[in-house]
């Protein structure tokens, strides 16, 4: 405005100046006119530039106003300013949304016309901490909308001042983060918990152990750290399906939650593994309670129509005597598990530093069954299978020893699963299938005349080669594939894995029997069993122990071969001790009996001393009596 003034006046000057300085007195009236009118035209251009001036000026502010306007509805966040006398001067369209305000509305309100009174406050202490920082600051807050919807609001607010740097008001720009937020802790969640079951996992296990571990320090307490695994789950898994095994881990978790105080730790660190840390507890109650959360799991379980029941083992190590880390716990914890898991599950076990020694023992014992396997100092030993009333054993079967030096005779309970696990089953079972059978031809040369030999297998063996590798053993030796029988698992016969039902069924067409080893204790179904070709069931030896006076192992042994029987297979019952055993199983009508009744495993030459023809009827005779 000015430079166009100055510019105005300036031309009239140069203009007007000059004239003025050449003008005699007679031209004086008539230049004086010319001069106003000159004067007069540049004033009026003067104005016209003016008012051009400003309808550009006024244009370019409308059109800034109006990008500005734009900028900030196009903003997907809530954008509001209130002056320094509290009233809201600007909602954006987001603002008025979110708050359900009318157009009108969307000047001259106060918190109080839209915020309840406790959120009044809040706004105003809020708004009083960014004043008094004079920049900007961020809050979060739960706010309802319009809708009546709780929404997590991130709010900044901005303090304006003016050229004096005097107070003005607040800019607001908020935005919806309930969704973020939720995610974030999803993945937080995630992180830390066990998605099947709810429960916390490893890291949080962690975490939460290594404090509840300080504050026990603190306050001179102890707490005691239990490591639950579920017996023969994998059994469960295998035969009834991952479904089912999923619905049975909710429920041990659910079972364990429920039977714990909430400042007791409780997680789930893998497949069937849970672990409970217990606070504030005297140390000669924890087995205690321990063996009651293990009697909970082991009530029945009613899933999709199956009711099942599902033993745990427990190991337990307390601090501060086996520990004062998480991690030492846990080792111990776990190494005591390991020995409640050898010592016949469905128990529990504390720690002792004995442990450590055994699981040291361990790496040494894996070390000489290397050397053992080497050094060829297996031996077999024939355990006779006798049909009720005969004179003579008809079957046998074939159990691996190990005599170690030092050791003593290790049982096979200790380096099978060793050797499972070390993946030497497969060189030391085909070693166990060739001795047999060659112990088998040796006694035929000698006249004792059997009828099958039986031969324990690991599931660990049945891979694709394995029919394969059997045939060519057999052949190889000239052994008549129908004097063998292959003693599986129920849980891998009831596995439904087709590459064990192909090698099984590969086998069978050759002519060799299958028979499921300790029956009863997997979990079988009907429809199953008659799907595999299986002609022997073993029933285990831990219904036969009591099967003459407890109820329930009477039952479950008459179940058993009455199912055998309607499938058309062959019982053997394992593991019969005494005259009681032998006559209940007899009334019950199981035609095949095993166990140190009548006589231990012994070497193969021993066997034929026995039970060849000459000596068969002195062992009869001994039977009689
Ligand atoms: P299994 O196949 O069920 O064998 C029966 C076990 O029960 C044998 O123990 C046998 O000695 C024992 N036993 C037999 N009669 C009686 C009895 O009247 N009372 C008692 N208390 N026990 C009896 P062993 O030889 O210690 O074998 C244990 C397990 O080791 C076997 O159970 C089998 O699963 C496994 N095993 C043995 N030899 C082999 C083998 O060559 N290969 C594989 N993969 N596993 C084997
Ligand atoms: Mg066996
Ligand atoms: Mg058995």
């Amino acid at each position: 405005m000015k430079w166009l003034l100055r510019a105005v006046s300036g031309c009239l000057a140069l203009t007007v100046l000059p004239l003025a300085a050449h003008t005699s007195a007679e031209q004086g009236p008539e230049m004086i006119g010319s001069l106003i009118e000159i004067s007069l035209v540049f004033l009026l251009l003067a104005l016209l530039l003016l008012r051009h001036y400003r309808r550009r000026k006024e244009k370019a502010l409308t059109e800034q106003t109006q990008l500005l306007s734009a900028m900030i509805e196009s903003l997907p966040d809530i954008v509001a300013y209130k002056d320094k006398e509290g009233v809201y001067q600007l909602f954006n369209s987001h603002a008025s949304q979110f708050f359900g305000l009318t157009a009108r509305e969307r000047t001259g309100r106060r918190d109080e016309d839209i915020f309840d009174p406790v959120t009044c406050k809040l706004i105003r202490h809020q708004d009083r901490d960014a004043r008094q920082r004079r920049s900007q600051t961020r809050h979060e807050a739960w706010l309802e909308n319009a809708e009546g919807n709780k929404v997590l609001l991130e709010c900044y607010r901005q303090p304006m001042f003016d050229a004096a740097h005097t107070y003005i008001g607040l800019v607001f720009l908020c935005r919806d983060i309930t969704q973020s937020r939720q995610q974030q802790e999803n993945l937080e969640y995630l992180a830390r918990h066990d998605t099947l079951t709810g429960l916390i996992n490893r890291n949080m296990l962690h975490e939460q152990l290594n404090f509840a571990l300080q504050m026990t320090r603190r306050n001179n307490e102890c707490i005691a750290l239990v490591f639950i695994d579920l017996d023969r789950f994998k059994d469960i898994n295998d035969s009834l399906g991952h479904n089912i095994g999923d619905l049975l881990l909710r429920d041990v978790a659910h079972r364990l939650k429920s039977n714990l105080r909430d400042s007791d730790i409780c997680a789930r660190i893998g497949g069937d593994e849970f672990v409970i840390a217990l606070s504030q507890v005297e140390e000669e109650h924890v087995q205690e309670k321990c063996d009651q959360l293990l009697q909970k799991i082991a009530q029945p379980y009613h899933l999709q129509g199956h009711l099942l029941t599902v033993c745990a083992s427990a190991g337990i190590a307390i601090s501060p005597q086996h520990g004062n880390s998480a991690e030492s716990l846990m080792l111990h914890a776990d190494a005591a598990l390991n020995r409640a898991k050898a010592q016949g599950r469905n128990c529990s076990y504390v720690y002792s530093e004995k442990l450590t020694i055994n699981q040291h023992n361990q790496l040494s014992l894996e070390q000489d069954l290397r050397k053992a396997y080497a050094g060829n100092e297996f031996q077999l030993v024939f355990h006779p299978q006798w049909r009720t009333g005969n004179a003579r054993p008809e079957r046998v079967e074939a159990l691996i020893r190990w005599p170690h030096k030092t050791r003593g005779m290790v049982s096979p309970h200790e380096f099978i699963p060793l050797a499972e696990t070390t993946g030497m089953i497969m060189e030391l079972g085909l070693w166990v299938l060739r001795t047999s059978c060659l112990q088998f031809l040796h006694w035929r040369e000698e006249g004792l005349m059997l009828e099958k030999i039986a031969v324990n297998v690991s599931a660990m063996q049945i891979n694709s080669r394995f029919a394969d590798t059997v045939e060519n053993i057999l052949r190889e030796l000239n052994f008549d594939p129908h004097w063998l029988e292959l003693e599986v698992t129920e849980s891998l016969m009831m596995s439904g894995i087709t590459e064990v039902s192909q090698q099984v069924h590969k086998l069978r067409e050759l002519g060799v029997e299958f028979s499921i080893d300790d029956f009863g204790t997997g979990y079988s179904s009907l429809s199953k069993l008659k799907s595999m070709p299986v002609s022997v069931l073993k029933i285990d030896q831990s219904f036969v122990r009591n099967v003459h006076k407890e109820a329930n192992d009477y039952e479950i042994v008459r179940a058993i071969i009455a199912m055998a029987r309607s499938l058309g297979l062959t019982v053997v019952a394992e593991g019969v001790e005494n005259q009681e055993q032998e006559d209940t199983l007899r009334n019950l009508g199981c035609e095949w009996l095993q166990g140190y009744l009548y006589g231990n495993p012994v070497s193969g030459e021993d066997f034929s001393r026995e039970y060849s023809a000459d000596g068969s009827e002195q062992t009869n005779v001994n039977r009689a009596e």
